[in-house]
């Protein structure tokens, strides 16, 4: 018997029986919108080789006005029908099965087209949509049959109706984006109309032997969002209606509440789901911030659904449930959930991939193939440009020696692990230690290579990352001031009052590290509840606590400053800056921007504003520590150069400017791929 009994356990659909457990849940990669049609196909055809259940593609408009954003994709012609077959038959060639979102955005469509219940704007769109009339809303009905139809042409095993996360079927349901007094709104029983009219003509038009899912919202988390009672009603009415499976949906878009950062607690919302087993007779399956086997197992043996289902851990790896099976689940890249290279692309109009595996969506064009001449080849410093360098050039078959002055791997990440919210960071640190020692990478830790060490080698690269700025402010050598590394790596005493100078990433972070004490509320679903105000739908409508966020106390009075005059964290990532904002506000974090520094003394931070650096003030402060940005370390590959020798460079040692760990990464795989 496997570890994994209830994952790997087959789920019988009637005219169809899954392998397992496992469904890829729906992602927008932007890859149908390049018209690739063989990279789309590869992208799910190598998931299928992973061995995952079912998966579920991005989501295809079923008309232009559902359309996310003008040009979005869908299946209106027999030309897409063509493309969407080579992607079914690869994945069916592969063993797997394929089921096709069918997403009608409503009024967050990017458009002016847009169309809805009634014309309120959403808070996310600029467009307030166009009001339906009876035979707008039949026309988005027989669209919508059409385009299921249309999969079922195609090749695909099912499609799922999208009808959660606030999109166009959402919005009829719920009386905020309802107000229409015709038989489409007004009672509970007049807003289901158009879901449950959608889905008896889905199934009229696929016939019985078709999978037909249900994406359903159990926590709206928005003002006047469903009672429980309703969720309940609707999912009985979905059964009747035709669905084969109903799916999770947590949360509008325009929710104020985290659904999916790094933040959540792992399977945060499974226990919405659980309200619903037992209610209905189809498969219920539930969702969100489930990144492990030993989660989604663990999700299951509790009777909080029959299947689970997981979408960016297939694009860290898409092998994750073979290796489950394998009983290697160690070796499984894990989805920290950081959103950004998969979400914050989706968002900035970029196709997605992974932060730690760049191949994800680029399977076609970055190949990782066994060499035809293996080479020694030397790398120094093991933080991720390093890392993945080492294991992309020891996968191909180079013989490869690490080298790092610290004493474990894992370079500034090390220190994002410490961030209350950041705990994913522990798993991918680890995870790269399994790797290291699965690879065969001979690891030289705590030496600090010299040029001398790296005689010898055919290839040398240099991964020394990065060293803080110094911002040159008068007073900065005092005793009150520290450097974020002072204060991540423990080493040094915070007072109760602290500014920190810059506001970029780590000025962000480590503001989250002084303000929390104790257990951080990820590790603690409870806690995280109620700093977010969720509540249970039975009891508050939309799962919204009534009296909203309660976060604890802070542990210390932050103020956060930067020099230039804009919003601060306008740079942080797209999906998740507003996450880092709220809590710091929640918090009572002072921000503030346009300052310069003018000195520091014993009582604090003297700081003035704006070019002419007028009203000048005193933040009182009993520390200030710098994030005032980083630095490349180029010693060492200075030294090798002025022998004249070349060794590569990568990460922070190349580009300090804006880097990443999904740049390190990236450069670092790319760099390994083709040595
Ligand atoms: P580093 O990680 O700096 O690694 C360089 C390594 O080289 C170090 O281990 C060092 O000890 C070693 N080294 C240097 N010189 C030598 C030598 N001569 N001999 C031997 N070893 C040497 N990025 C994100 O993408 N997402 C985040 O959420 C995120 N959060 C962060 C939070 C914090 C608090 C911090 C500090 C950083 C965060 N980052 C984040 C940034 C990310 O960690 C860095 O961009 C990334 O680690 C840079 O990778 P690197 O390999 O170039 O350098
Ligand atoms: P950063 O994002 O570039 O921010 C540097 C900060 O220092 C800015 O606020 C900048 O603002 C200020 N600054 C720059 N020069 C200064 C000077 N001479 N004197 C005083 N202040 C100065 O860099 P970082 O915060 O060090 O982060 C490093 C990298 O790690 C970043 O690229 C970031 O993307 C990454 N990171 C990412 C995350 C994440 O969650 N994705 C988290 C942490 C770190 P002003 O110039 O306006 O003062
Ligand atoms: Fe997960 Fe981050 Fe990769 Fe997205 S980019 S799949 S959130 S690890």
């Amino acid at each position: 018997m496997t570890a994994y009994s209830h994952l790997l356990a087959p789920l019988d659909l009637g005219h169809v029986t899954l392998e397992n457990r496992v469904l890829m849940g729906s992602m927008h990669t932007g890859l149908e919108e390049t018209k690739d049609w063989n990279r789309v196909a590869e992208f799910y055809a190598t998931r299928a080789r992973g061995g995952v259940g079912l998966m579920v593609t991005g989501g295809m408009a079923p008309n232009p006005e559902g359309g996310v954003f003008p040009g979005a994709a869908g299946l209106y012609t027999e030309q897409d029908i063509e493309n969407h077959r080579q992607v079914t038959d690869r994945v069916h060639d592969a063993g797997g099965r394929i089921a096709m979102q069918i997403l009608h955005a409503g009024r967050y469509a990017y458009s002016p087209d847009c169309v809805g219940p009634s014309p309120i704007k959403s808070p996310i769109s600029p467009f307030p949509p166009k009001e339906l009339d009876e035979d707008g809303i039949e026309k988005q009905i027989a669209d919508i049959a059409t385009a299921a139809a249309r999969a079922r042409e195609a090749g695909y095993d099912g499609v799922e109706v999208m009808g959660s996360e606030g999109y166009f079927l959402n919005q009829f349901l719920v009386a905020h984006t309802n107000k229409r007094t015709d038989r489409w709104g007004g009672s509970y029983e007049n807003r289901m109309r158009l879901p449950l009219e959608v889905l008896r003509r889905v199934r009229a038009a696929v016939g019985e032997d078709f999978i037909v899912i249900y994406r359903l919202s159990m926590i709206d988390l928005v003002p006047e969002g469903s009672t429980f009672d309703e969720v309940v009603q609707l999912a009985q009415e979905v059964e009747k209606a035709g669905a084969s499976i109903i799916n999770t949906g947590i949360g509008w878009h325009e929710a104020r509440v985290p659904t999916i950062a790094t933040s959540v607690p792992r399977a945060a919302f499974t226990w919405v789901t659980k309200k619903l087993m037992g209610k209905v007779g189809i498969p219920v399956i539930t969702s969100n911030r489930i990144n492990t086997p030993e989660v989604a197992e663990q999700v299951l043996a509790e009777g909080c659904a029959d299947m689970v289902s997981m979408a960016r851990p297939f694009l860290a790896d898409p092998d994750f449930v073979r290796k489950a099976a394998d009983g290697r689940s160690d070796t499984i890249a894990p989805c920290i959930a950081c959103n950004q290279a998969c979400l914050d692309h989706t968002f900035s109009g970029k196709i997605s991939s992974c932060l730690i595996n760049p191949r994800a969506c680029y399977e076609t064009e970055l190949a990782i193939t066994p060499t035809e001449r293996p080479k020694s080849i030397g790398v120094v410093g093991a933080g991720p440009a390093g890392l993945a360098a080492a294991m992309t050039a020891a996968e191909r078959g180079h013989a490869v020696t690490l080298f790092d002055r610290d004493d474990r791997i894992g370079g500034q990440l090390n220190m994002a692990r410490e961030i209350p919210g950041k705990e994913e960071f522990h798993g991918l640190v680890e995870w790269f230690e399994t790797m290291v020692g699965e690879l065969g990478i001979t690891l030289r830790l705590g030496q600090t290579a010299t040029a001398d060490d790296l005689d010898g080698f055919d290839e040398v690269i240099i991964a020394t990352g990065v060293v803080p700025r110094d911002p040159g402010i008068p007073g900065q050598d005092g005793p009150n001031v520290l450097s974020y590394i002072d204060v991540l790596r423990g080493k040094a005493k915070v007072g109760r009052r602290v500014a920190i100078v810059g506001a970029g990433g780590i000025g962000f972070d480590v503001a989250e590290f002084l303000v929390h004490e104790g257990e951080s509320p990820t590790e603690n679903l409870a806690d995280w509840k109620e700093e977010w105000g969720v509540a249970d739908p039975s009891e508050a409508r939309g799962g919204l606590a009534p009296g909203g966020p309660k976060p604890d106390a802070p542990a210390r009075q932050v103020t956060l400053l930067q020099r230039k005059a804009e919003r601060p964290g306008k740079r942080l990532g797209k999906t998740t800056g507003w996450i880092h904002r709220a809590a710091l506000r929640m918090k009572n974090v002072e921000m503030m921007s346009g300052v310069n520094y003018e000195r520091i003394d014993g009582t604090g931070l003297h700081i003035s504003h704006g070019e002419a650096r007028e009203n000048p003030a005193l933040i009182e402060a009993d520390t200030i520590v710098l994030c005032a940005g980083q630095l490349s370390e180029r010693s060492l590959a200075d030294a090798l150069e002025a022998r004249g020798l070349s060794p590569h460079v990568i990460g922070g040692a190349d580009v300090a400017a804006e880097l990443d760990a999904k740049r390190a990464i990236d450069q670092g795989t790319r760099l390994a791929a083709i040595l």
